[in-house]
């Protein structure tokens, strides 16, 4: 039986068998001409970097794999460094999300709903009284809490798929338990009008992409656009006046025509959040948005960048911001066919020649950030 097998590594492998047929897409997926593969094996360029998925799978791997990464998850928590069974649960997690059906799979949903649920329990039972804790929820979606104030970036409830999304009544409790929302922009993985409406019905500001939502009557008038600056420091009050949110918002852009406010968030405690919403530089010439991003370490000490993990030329974006740890954001964005729904296996292949504490987490988890301050240096 050995003999075919040795014979072929002797002869030059597999060049000797007839050529593989390509790839067919999952579902109606159309691959673009710029997309389109290099290699049989995969069915589009984008999905070169990660282990080919399966088009579809039985229940019983779904719902064994997925119990299986919540194990691994609630026993390994996110830490820097990372246990390297976290890994393995995240790329497992890319998987199962990379089936084609994977929306609209119940086990999937149950499983998103639940880390939701146990998320909202948890956000509702922590007291911070030193250094801040931030919860990433779904895509960019998170919340920071300080001693003093908690806030939160890009919250949506999920998918429009019924069943992926966080039931209403979840994502009022979610509401509750935040003082102000910041919005990056007007993409509806970022924003939305069923949370920002839970927000003004709590009378708490919503600071958001210049001009979101503007003709509608509901909103007009009751949302703070910032002008985009890299150099204006806004203040909010929240808690009913009681402390103040300071913020830049900085005029990014998710390729030329969409702007995207990327903001950095100043806690009362001088605690600093950067969150990229979905920065995309389109270009790299002068006056583009690298410029200013290539400055915003000199005039702000950022403590915890949170960016979309797929932005182009990521390692630039921290090295400008030069912040004490990364989280990243925006994988496995559901709404996007599959070879757009960026994997937590990139994220490990793009931030790994990044110098910086990377933390890559999933819906629901948390992670405990506190300052480190750097040692005084002096002759004895
Ligand atoms: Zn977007
Ligand atoms: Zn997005």
């Amino acid at each position: 039986m050995l003999r075919p097998l040795v014979f072929l590594a002797l002869t030059g492998g597999l060049s000797a068998l007839p050529a593989l047929s390509q790839i067919v897409p999952p579902g109606k997926v159309q691959v673009p001409d710029d997309e389109k593969p290099s290699k049989p094996f995969v069915w589009s360029e984008r999905r070169l970097l990660t282990a080919p998925e399966l088009f579809d799978a039985p229940d019983e791997w779904v719902d064994r794999s997925l119990q299986w990464v919540d194990f691994i998850l609630a026993n390994y928590h996110p830490s820097i460094p990372e246990h390297p069974l976290r890994r393995a649960a995240l790329i497992r997690l890319d998987d199962i999300l990379h089936l084609e059906s994977a929306p609209r799979n119940q086990l999937v949903q149950k499983f998103y709903v639940n880390r939701m649920r146990r998320a909202i329990e948890e956000i509702e039972q922590t007291k911070v009284v030193s250094g801040m804790r931030i919860w990433k929820l779904y895509n960019c979606g998170f919340l920071v809490r300080t001693p003093t104030v908690s806030y939160v970036f890009d919250i949506v409830p999920g998918l429009s798929i019924p069943g992926f999304a966080v039931p209403p009544e979840l994502m009022e409790r979610l509401v509750k338990q935040a003082d102000a929302h910041f919005i990056s922009h007007f993409h509806n993985d970022h924003a939305n009008q069923s949370v920002v409406r839970l927000f003004l019905a709590q009378d708490k500001p919503v600071i958001a992409a210049e001009g979101l939502w503007k003709n509608l009557p509901e909103f007009a008038g009751k949302l703070i656009y910032p002008q985009r600056s890299t150099d204006i420091v806004h203040s909010v009050p929240v808690r009913g006046g009681s402390q103040t949110l300071k913020f830049v918002a900085y005029p990014g852009h998710q390729g030329a025509p969409v702007l995207n406010n990327l903001h950095l968030v100043i806690s009362p405690e001088g605690f600093s959040v950067l969150q990229t919403g979905d920065q995309w530089n389109d270009e790299d010439k002068p006056g583009s948005d690298f410029d200013w991003i290539a400055q915003i370490g000199r005039q702000h000490k950022v403590d915890v960048l949170l960016p979309n993990a797929w932005s182009r030329e990521v390692g630039r974006i921290v090295r400008g911001v030069n912040p004490q740890l990364v989280i990243t954001s925006h994988e496995n964005e559901m709404s996007h066919t599959v070879d757009h729904r960026e994997d937590y296996t990139q994220t490990y292949t793009r931030f790994w020649a990044v110098p910086y504490p990377l933390a890559v987490m999933t819906w629901g988890e948390s992670y405990h950030f506190h300052r480190v301050e750097a040692p005084k240096l002096g002759l004895r």
